[in-house]
């Protein structure tokens, strides 16, 4: 049974990083984004846990790291997400072309898909990043103390991308646990889009690469994707949705911004589906997100 009456989608994307300083230039200097949490990671508090997102830390537009220094490259492939795609404003496209040229990062395209057009380019590690251009973009609150004007700024995710074998059951996992509707395809990719209006990252793809190589951990890699679950009740509906699937979950973990199970998608994809309360403002007042080192009690 889908969950129909809640926001759906992306509440936050993590991946690997090997240096935190260069990290965190690029996502503030560059994209623009406003670092709104540094803590550790909870399993590890040995490595930093950096959170960039807009303005007010709103679900939808948060991307993670652990930045392990040192860390070697991974390798993409299946069984992984791939492509972070950001939403920008349908005008912005010239001002980031520019904005890439300008700083020297390499970019492929514009190319279309589904209508849209995008390009790809890059982290300092590797991490594949795409800008689309989207007429729908949500209205959040971009950071404005940045170099990017607020007109241009990206307006969280507009989706990420599977690379998968078999996408059969994670397609089954994605419509009937967490509310998401087939939306077409083109060529081997295959688009899904959370059914809640007007909220930001509502798309996933899943590209069908039958016999491409499996992906392997690494720094540019995608660790894991969270989906929204409003409240704990929804979570735990699909907690047990989930395990009704045959999948093995965790048990709820306290993230302290969040509250969040885990289990392996069919494919290898880590999921985690996480409550939007109690949310990035819980230890410190929206003004000063990020500005100071938060530990877990
Ligand atoms: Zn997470």
């Amino acid at each position: 049974m889908a969950n129909q009456n809640h926001q759906t989608g992306i509440h936050h994307i993590t991946a690997l990083a090997s240096h935190p300083t260069r990290n965190v230039r690029f996502y503030t200097n560059i994209l623009g984004l406003r670092l709104i949490k540094r803590t550790v990671n909870f399993d590890d508090p040995s490595v930093w846990h950096l959170y960039y997102g807009d303005g007010t830390g709103t679900p939808g537009s948060i991307l993670t790291f652990f930045p392990y220094p040192g860390l070697g490259p991974g390798r993409h492939g299946n069984g992984q997400a791939v492509e972070i795609a950001f939403a920008i404003p349908q005008t912005a496209l010239a001002f980031w072309i520019d904005r890439l040229v300008v700083n020297r990062i390499n970019f492929e395209g514009p190319f279309e898909r589904f209508g849209q057009t995008w390009i790809r380019f890059r982290d300092p590690d590797g991490l594949q990043l795409e800008l689309v251009a989207d007429a729908t973009a949500p209205d959040i609150t971009p950071w404005t103390a940045m170099p990017v004007p607020p007109e241009y700024a990206i307006r969280g995710f507009h989706g990420i991308t599977l690379w998968e074998d078999n996408p059969e059951d994670t397609t089954r996992l994605l419509i009937d646990i967490l509310g998401y509707r087939a939306a077409g395809r083109e060529d081997n990719r295959q688009r899904f889009i959370a059914r809640s209006d007007n909220a930001p990252a509502r798309i996933i793809d899943i590209r069908h690469t039958p016999g491409f190589w499996r992906g392997a951990s690494g720094a540019g890699t995608v660790h894991h994707i969270a989906f929204r679950a409003g409240n704990d009740d929804i979570q735990a509906q699909i907690h047990e949705q989930v395990a009704q699937a045959g999948l093995t979950v965790t048990p709820v973990r306290d993230r302290a911004y969040f509250r969040s199970i885990y289990f392996r998608e069919p494919g290898g994809v880590l999921f985690e589906v996480a409550t939007d309360t109690p949310g990035f403002t819980i230890d410190e007042p929206v003004e000063q997100l990020g500005s100071a080192l938060k530990l877990p009690a």
